[in-house]
């Protein structure tokens, strides 16, 4: 940790949409007649916000560190997986200052359980709540998202180094 006194990551994450998968997104069990196809608990969202934490301190990316090979990762709760990333910051000299993240998907509706989601974020990041960022859009009818065929994640975050 020499240098800049901030790094800036960027995470994405996409997954399948299935029948008779379960949703969970920003560690929130969401009810939904589609959900995630995945080893894990196909946690878009987090994933995308775990690969933005890792890149920003140039730690390599969440299939490094946890991969979908390795069967202690199957159905693993990626809230863990969260925690577990700002654990390791935590060991190279980082914390996470903020996050900006935004979910991409046909539906169901977001709104109504965004705060839910940004307090078990805020929870896992260590973080108070006006420092974590959701926002949701559709896919206008067009391309996968539109279509319903999947979802996707996009994340950017902001380290500093630990005081
Ligand atoms: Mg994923």
């Amino acid at each position: 940790m020499t240098g800049l006194p901030f790094r800036i990551g960027l995470g994405y994450d996409v997954h399948r949409l299935a029948r008779g998968e379960s949703l969970v997104l920003g560690g929130v069990s969401i009810p939904s007649d589609v959900g995630t196809v995945a080893h894990s608990d196909g946690d878009v969202l987090l994933h995308a916000i775990c690969d933005a934490l890792l890149g920003a301190a140039a730690l390599g990316d969440i299939g490094e560190h946890f991969p979908d090979t390795d069967e202690q990762y199957r159905d693993v709760s990626s809230i863990e997986l969260l925690r577990r990333c700002i654990a390791l910051l935590d060991e190279h000299g980082w914390r996470a200052g903020n996050l900006d993240a935004m979910l991409m998907l046909e539906r169901p509706k977001i709104l109504p359980h965004k705060h839910e989601m940004r307090s078990r974020i805020a929870e896992a990041m260590q973080l108070p709540l006006d420092h974590i960022s959701l926002k949701a859009t559709t896919g206008e009818g067009i391309g996968f998202v539109g279509r319903g065929a999947g979802i996707e994640a996009q994340a950017v975050v902001l380290l500093l180094p630990k005081d």
